[in-house]
């Protein structure tokens, strides 16, 4: 089969599958003639300040530019166009968006991918940050409903659907951002003991799930290295295996209480598994998103709602070509 995206391709999708009434569940009709679109069209042009009247003039554009890539933004005071760029017209609402790409933990994914590679052991990475950040959305804000969005190639970006996040300034995102990023800040200096007392639940969690995961695709040989024993990490590693809800009480009791091995361990766990957050992509809101349902130009991969970010494999997400067979 011919794999090659051709423009006929990317327009018969455009006005035959993709799923307009869909889409627009996740954006809303309120103000979609404000609302900034973006695309990369002909010979990888990016262009910006794009509004439409109504989705059907969305549709024609993207079947007569034969789109490449297509990305939603922000909401504004007036339709965004080259007369009235975004820059110049007053910000009104955006989705409050998380990205993560696999591309972000080249420096200790230990399988030997790079860039836009991925593989069973590493893409863990990435559906790890997804169950994390859900969790802490809806238990530690009361948010109710995220989606999570593949991004088409090597991430996914999760939606915070709450139609109050869509009022939220830079400010409150970064507050948001800062929240569940300050054990992750840039020198990654800062150990999870330090965590104060009012983000417990996410201390919490830290357990319950990245120091779970680590502990139980550790091999014994590899936990030795931070100071334990074999037959203790053989031990730690099966405990973990066989538990069905890990928490902090058990790593306390699992862990040998040595303070100096406890502080390589978490520093090592999160060093290596806790979430790395794209923060441009949630703090800026003048930004575009890939739209879902929209193909991914260089893969032909469709950016779908994962239904269970638990049992998606990139691999799974269907193509343009599949889709128009
Ligand atoms: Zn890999």
């Amino acid at each position: 089969m011919n794999n090659e995206l051709k423009p006929e391709f990317l327009a018969e999708y455009y006005e035959k599958k993709f799923p307009m009434d869909y889409f627009m569940s996740f954006i809303g009709l309120s103000n979609f003639s404000n609302r900034e679109f973006g695309f990369v069209v002909g010979k990888d042009a990016f262009v910006r300040n794009i509004s439409f009247q109504n989705t059907d003039q969305l549709r024609e554009y993207m079947i007569n530019n034969a789109v490449k890539h297509a990305y939603v933004g922000a909401i504004y005071d007036t339709s965004p166009s080259r007369e009235s760029p975004i820059q110049k017209i007053e910000w009104k609402g955006r989705e409050f968006i998380f990205d993560i790409d696999i591309d972000e933990y080249d420096l200790v994914r230990k399988c030997g991918c790079k860039g836009d590679q991925y593989c069973k052991e590493c893409w863990s990475l990435v559906q790890d940050a997804a169950i994390f950040i859900d969790e802490t959305m809806k238990d530690d804000f009361g948010f109710k409903d995220v989606i999570w969005i593949f991004s088409g190639r090597r991430g996914v970006h999760g939606w915070v659907m709450d139609k109050i996040t869509q009022d939220f300034n830079q400010a409150q995102r970064v507050a948001i951002l800062n929240y569940l990023t300050f054990i992750h800040d840039e020198k990654r200096t800062q150990s999870i003991e330090e965590i104060p007392n009012e983000a417990k639940p996410l201390r919490n969690r830290i357990y319950s799930l990245v120091a779970k995961s680590f502990l139980e695709k550790s091999t014994p040989e590899q936990l030795k290295e931070l100071g334990i024993s074999l037959n203790k990490a053989k031990e730690i590693i099966q405990n973990v295996q066989l538990s069905k809800q890990f928490n902090h009480t058990q790593y306390n009791i699992i862990i040998p209480n040595d303070t100096l091995v406890r502080r390589k361990l978490s520093d090592e766990f999160i060093l290596r598994r806790y979430p790395r957050i794209d923060r441009k992509v949630t703090m800026d809101t003048r930004r575009v998103s890939r739209m879902p349902y929209s193909v991914h130009g260089k893969t032909g991969q469709i950016a779908i709602v994962i239904k269970d970010i638990r049992n998606f494999y990139p691999d799974s997400a269907p193509t343009i070509w599949e889709s128009l067979m």
